[in-house]
């Protein structure tokens, strides 16, 4: 990712750095320098030799979000298939997505980071799928977003036990390209990793499961995996293994800090805390588990386990946005429907939480907190909107209001790739054009329900 090697100055912004005290710092400088906050206070800047001065006085600067789990793919199937459940709907949406072309993968990741930038994402976990997976998909992808500038997690999806067995799709072959896909573009220090994503434990072969989390070991590479996410699916696990799936993974020691798990909607008490002692991560998608009527995940009883959550859109197909602040106001009601006892109830604070601090220690992209001598990963909100006024309480304001469309800037890795609204590395025009030819032709009155 390449950086700006200019210095560049935020002044006199009102900073939520969302340190211990969830402090409003008024008046505050935010100085910019080869990737960190070199400067971050009130007059900051008076200390500092800048490039550029941006006014900041209307602005409210916060660290920039995780979007812990989607499939970009997914973003040429907005709005298709509603009103099915997962099996139906994967059979559904990924018939026509599993083997896209170059353009085809570049143009789904672009629209997502679109989307994801405009509304405060900076970081997100892309369990990226192709069947079967090719080396030629995830080069695509991960240059898609090097070129957006957003970081990114590539999660190579895998799968063995579902679908014709042959040698493109064996677990020795797939292994082999998330392993050629780690050496091309594990970068770590540039904000991009690859990881090793099985789709579920029940759609794949132990042999693949082991030597996925062999590979991730070894090379230090995040294991991301779909865990639970329907009633049928923990049955079908109980049903194989003689216990539930959670437990099949803590047998295969697959159960540590680098495991993090999508939806776990359908866990029990031990499976969270197998999970809180192995120190994985579960990713909660509120908005995903309503599309496809899934369940709802037990929000409280992860974080009593000591669970660290963090939250996913889920892909586009699914939710269908990518805007990370509408999981966040979801993950804050949704557990008011199913728990009694208010004081269980997920606050906005912990919603904050779940998309900055815990991605943070799940993943290693961010941060997740401001502070000088940090890396400058932020996103900053007009706080002229309807949204953040009057300003009575911007934390809470910023999860629970409209405030995606308030975004101004933001800085990923030091570098400007929205500059007071308009997009830097990507020309969002061409893009929407492009998307706009690839529109299925349907007859003009296409069916409505
Ligand atoms: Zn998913």
């Amino acid at each position: 990712m390449a950086r700006a090697s200019t210095r560049t100055a935020f002044i006199n912004a009102t900073v939520l750095p969302f340190d211990k005290q969830w402090r409003v710092l008024e008046e505050c400088d935010v100085v910019v320098a080869d990737g960190r906050i070199a400067a971050l206070g009130k007059n900051a800047v008076a200390r500092q030799t800048v490039d550029r001065r941006i006014d900041a006085t209307h602005l409210v600067i916060t660290p920039g979000f995780v979007n812990a789990h989607t499939h970009s793919p997914e973003n040429l199937a907005r709005g298709l298939a509603d009103g099915l459940g997962l099996d139906d709907w994967l059979g559904s949406v990924w018939r026509s997505l599993d083997r896209l072309d170059a353009d085809g993968i570049r143009l789904a990741a672009q629209l997502g980071c679109i989307e994801m930038i405009r509304s405060g994402t900076v970081a997100v976990v892309d369990h990226f799928r192709q069947y079967p997976p090719r080396l030629d998909a995830v080069d695509t992808v991960a240059q898609a977003y090097q070129d957006a500038g957003l970081k990114a997690l590539i999660a190579v999806w895998l799968r063995d036990a579902v679908g014709p067995r042959n040698r493109a799709n064996n677990a020795e072959r797939q292994i082999e390209v998330c392993a050629e896909a780690a050496r091309r573009w594990h970068k770590p220090e540039q904000g991009l990793r690859i990881g090793v994503g099985p789709s579920a434990p029940t759609r794949c072969t132990d042999e693949l499961l082991s030597g996925a989390g062999a590979l991730a070991r070894e090379a230090d590479l995040s294991f991301h995996i779909h865990v639970d996410e329907t009633k049928e699916e923990a049955g079908e696990a109980r049903k194989r293994y003689g216990s539930t799936a959670v437990r099949h993974l803590r047998d295969l020691d697959l159960v540590w800090p680098g495991l993090s798990i999508a939806h776990g909607v359908w866990q029990t008490d031990a499976d969270l805390r197998i999970l809180a002692r192995g120190g994985a991560g579960i990713v909660h998608n509120p908005m995903s588990n309503m599309r496809l009527g899934s369940g709802i995940a037990r929000l409280d009883a992860m974080r009593e386990a000591g669970v660290l959550v963090a939250l996913g859109t889920d892909g586009a197909a699914s939710n269908d946005s990518q805007n990370i602040l509408e999981a966040a106001k979801a993950a804050a009601f949704l557990q008011r429907l199913s728990v009694q006892d208010r004081r269980r109830w997920p606050s906005t604070l912990d919603a904050l939480v779940m998309l900055t601090h815990a991605p943070a220690t799940m993943f290693g992209l961010t941060e997740g907190v401001l502070k000088a001598g940090g890396r400058a990963d932020f996103v900053a909100f007009d706080r002229r909107s309807v949204a953040l006024a009057p300003g009575n309480d911007l934390h809470r304001q910023i999860v629970l209001c409209h405030t995606a469309l308030t975004v101004r800037f933001s800085v990923i890795a030091g570098r400007l790739v929205l500059d007071d609204g308009r997009l830097t590395t990507i020309d969002e025009a061409a893009i929407l054009r492009e998307a706009a030819a690839r529109r299925p032709k349907r007859g003009r009155h296409a069916r409505r329900h």
